[in-house]
C-alpha cells in the first residue's frame, strides 16, 4: 500500500541542510503562509505582508502581528499553567460564586 505523504514547504532544499531544520522550517511556513481568518471582518483573507504586518485583503486593514503568525501572545498566566488547569480553575472558581446562592436558597425557605 502506498504511503501518503505530505508535501512540505521544504522540498525545494530536497536533501540538504538536515531533516531537523527542514522540518523546523516546514512548521514555521504553515503558520504564516496562506490565508488567516481577519480579525476586523472574520474573512479568510489575511495574508502576511511582511515579518509582523498582517493585511487584509478584503477589507484593507493593515495590523502588526507577530513576526510569521496572527495570533497573540500569550498572557503570563497562560503561559505558567496548562490549558486543562486554566480550564478546571475557571470551573472551580465558578462553582464557588454558584454554591452560596445554593445554601443560602434553603435557608430563606425554612
Ligand atoms: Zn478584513
Amino acid at each position: 500500500m502506498a504511503m501518503i505523504r505530505k508535501v512540505s514547504s521544504t522540498k525545494r532544499f530536497r536533501v540538504r541542510y538536515g531533516r531537523s531544520n527542514r522540518d523546523k522550517l516546514a512548521a514555521v511556513e504553515e503558520l504564516h503562509r496562506g490565508w488567516h481568518k481577519c480579525p476586523y471582518c472574520s474573512k479568510e483573507a489575511v495574508k502576511r505582508e511582511s515579518a509582523g504586518i498582517w493585511k487584509c485583503y478584503k477589507c484593507d486593514a493593515v495590523f502588526a502581528g507577530r513576526a510569521y503568525s496572527m495570533a497573540k501572545r500569550k498572557t503570563a498566566a497562560e503561559l505558567l499553567i496548562s490549558e486543562e488547569q486554566y480550564e478546571a480553575l475557571a470551573k472551580e472558581t465558578a462553582a464557588e460564586v454558584e454554591a452560596p446562592e445554593e445554601e443560602t436558597a434553603p435557608a430563606k425557605e425554612a
